[in-house]
């Protein structure tokens, strides 16, 4: 698979940017690179502008693609033959070994158009066992002018043979001012700071948050999750609302629900939480709840949460969570 479409210049990545151009500047561009930071600061797109760079025959000062050659042109056009793009087949699945072994086989073949040969692997974690071995060799041995890109909101599931071998770029969420300004250009007509604030501070979060509508879906949980905790409705009721939704979604809601309770419960006032205009709803939500049970909850979702890759039944999971939560909410502590 080859990366389409224009490379998109963020504002937030202009140190990282820097960084790089400096290094291929004086000829000591890395063989291996991991992006690595946690989802939405656009690390797909620094590796989209970085492949379209790498492969432009005449790079502007600024160490940009110039847009206008022939391999801009076919990075356009996404049939540039030596920048490639390793994928799962779906969102969601592992990288196999078989599109590592076609990787080893092309990275030691001399670049066609005479410039770079780049492997953008993303998200890089999402590659198996198998399938991370064979990288091994490949960045045990580098081929002369090729780069691998590794791109992963979870470096930490890499295995550290591979993150050693790779020149990290870390990303970080932007000052919120930054980030601001640039979401007021995104998102116009939007709540900006709620936005950003269920995203994380991530400016890219915040832009999915909106397409998917994330705030209204939380404030409906928190809404439930109240009555729920006061015995005001039918625990059915709030199941039958949450299956309508996927199950990938109610579990993010509500892990980013959870883990403002766990840091409500602990500091009443904290400042990054997801959503602070509910900031009321969530402390009398949080009250006489167990801290140490509450903090279990939010480690509970995080595996559903890495598990609900493998085909969980989600009326199962839910009634799971809401039979949780009215445990934790039962009067009299258990
Ligand atoms: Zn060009």
């Amino acid at each position: 698979m080859t990366a389409a479409g224009p490379a998109v210049v963020l504002p937030w990545h202009a140190a990282a940017w820097r960084r790089l151009a400096g290094l291929r500047a004086g000829s000591r561009m890395p063989h291996a690179i991991l992006l690595a930071g946690p989802a939405g600061l656009g690390k797909s797109q620094f590796a989209r502008r970085l492949g379209a760079s790498l492969v432009c025959a005449r790079v502007g000062a600024e160490g940009d693609a110039c847009g206008e050659c022939a391999a801009c042109r076919q990075v356009r056009a996404g049939s540039h033959a030596d920048l490639h793009w390793i994928a799962p087949d779906e969102p969601g699945k592992l990288i196999k070994i078989d599109a590592i072994r076609a990787l080893n086989r092309h990275s030691v073949l001399a670049a066609q158009e005479g410039g770079y040969r780049v492997f953008v692997i993303d998200p890089a974690e999402m590659m198996n066992v198998s399938a991370a071995n064979a990288l091994l060799k490949t960045l045990e041995e580098p081929a002369s002018r090729t780069i691998l890109v590794l791109v992963s909101s979870r470096p930490d599931r890499l295995p550290a043979t591979i993150r050693s071998r790779c020149h990290a770029i870390v990303f970080a969420v932007p000052p919120t001012s930054d980030a601001r300004d640039w979401l007021v250009q995104e998102l116009p007509d939007g709540d900006v700071n709620s936005w950003l604030a269920i995203g994380g501070g991530a400016p890219l979060q915040a832009t999915r948050a909106f397409a998917e509508g994330w705030l209204d879906a939380d404030r409906q949980l928190i809404r439930g999750l109240g009555q729920l905790k006061e015995r005001r409705t039918n625990p059915l009721q709030v199941v039958e609302n949450l299956t309508g939704r996927p199950l990938t979604s109610v579990l993010e809601s509500f892990r980013r629900c959870v883990a403002d309770l766990v840091r409500i419960r602990q500091v009443p006032t904290y400042v990054g939480i997801f959503h602070p205009t509910e900031r009321a709803d969530l402390q009398s939500l949080a009250q006489d709840i167990d801290f140490k049970r509450l903090h279990e909850f939010g480690d509970e979702l995080a595996r559903f949460d890495h598990e609900s890759r493998h085909n969980l039944n989600p009326t199962m999971v839910i009634e799971f969570l809401v039979n949780r939560w009215l445990q934790l909410t039962r009067p009299g502590g258990r």
